[in-house]
């Protein structure tokens, strides 16, 4: 007897090519996930106005994206792929959900409060105070139960599971309360030392480098400013680079601990240790974005076939709501 598997959401917004970060603290995971679950992907095209209103590049950007995720071992037969501005339930379910929480519950959502922070005042429009309703919104009209989120992303899942209770109860079940499924390893640092590596940052090494660009960029990233010679005693635990050994290269951390401490390793060979390890886990995805690269038509079926998949799964939601909302 086989059980029904359960449904997750996941998406990005389409900011440019992915990094290493984004390997780390998402790709890999919805890679090993989409053999247990039913996996949607979502370009959150439509999210990503939130940081830019030039849309020049959006669609661009879009397919880019398809592309690292296929070349990341993403199945699109197992999991479809599809734009969220080319779903329109999307925006109708937004509509219905934003009567259903007070303003003064999003203002207390903490991720708010980081972006006013980072934006000042007079730049924070509804749309970021709206950022969740929007993100509830994509979740269940797929009726997602499970969502792969960093921890940062946990509030917004409580606004979503809030949501569908306060639907469910004023017109009848509908949708799962979503449970946020945490992803294992921590976000990855920046070459510059910032906790979050980020394009806006200009401190990522895409998943597209090419070895020497690999090379290049370690060189610019921050060790233990402590260790100014080789044979200084190092601390690998206020390294960046070492923490990128400890995702990339874990066979040598013992090596590399006590050669950095004892002073007999120096950062720069430790430092193309770590590029040759990144370079070499990458060259399987070089490998296949190459191949989507020049296989335009393919990628373009891809996304349509899983926009095609998307938008009956939202059709058939949409109905649903109307039925037991009595509009239709
Ligand atoms: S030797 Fe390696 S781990 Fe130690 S500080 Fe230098 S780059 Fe970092």
């Amino acid at each position: 007897m086989t059980s029904k598997r359960k449904r997750i959401l996941s998406g990005m917004r389409p900011t440019g090519k992915l990094h290493i970060g984004h390997l780390v603290g998402a790709l890999e995971n919805w890679v090993t996930l989409q053999n247990e679950y039913d996996n949607y992907h979502l370009i959150a095209d439509y999210h990503a106005l939130t940081t830019n209103l030039d849309t020049s590049e959006l669609y661009q950007n879009s397919i880019d994206m398809v592309i690292d995720w296929l070349a990341a071992g993403i199945d699109p037969v197992k999991s479809p792929i599809f734009r969220q501005s080319q779903i329109k339930e999307h925006t109708e379910l937004h509509l219905i959900f934003s009567m259903l929480i007070t303003t003064a519950r999003l203002e207390r959502n903490p991720t708010l409060k980081d972006q006013i922070r980072d934006l000042n005042m007079e730049s924070v429009v509804y749309g970021h105070l709206g950022y969740p309703v929007l993100q509830s919104a994509d979740i269940l009209l797929y009726k997602g139960e499970v969502v792969p989120v960093g921890e940062d992303q946990v509030p917004h899942i409580e606004i979503t599971r809030e949501i569908a209770r306060r639907f469910n109860l004023q017109w009848g079940i509908v949708f799962p309360e979503p449970e946020p499924k945490l992803t294992k390893f921590a976000r990855l640092a920046g070459l510059d030392g910032n906790q979050k590596m980020s394009k806006s940052l200009g401190n990522t090494i895409l998943l597209s480098d090419s070895p020497e660009e690999i090379q290049k960029k370690m060189r610019t990233a921050v060790t233990d400013t402590l260790k100014v010679r080789k044979n200084d005693p190092g601390r690998p635990d206020v390294c960046v680079v070492f923490s990128y050994h400890q995702k990339f290269n874990p066979t040598e951390i013992p090596d590399i601990r006590s050669g950095c401490e004892s002073g007999v390793l120096g950062c720069v060979d430790c430092k193309k240790n770590c590029s040759a390890k990144i370079a070499e886990t990458l060259a399987p995805f070089r490998e296949k974005r190459a191949y989507y690269e020049s296989k335009p038509d393919e990628v373009l079926g891809i996304l349509s076939d899983g926009e095609m998949k998307a938008k009956k799964v939202a059709i058939e939601t949409m109905s649903e709501v109307r039925t037991v909302m009595k509009i239709g």
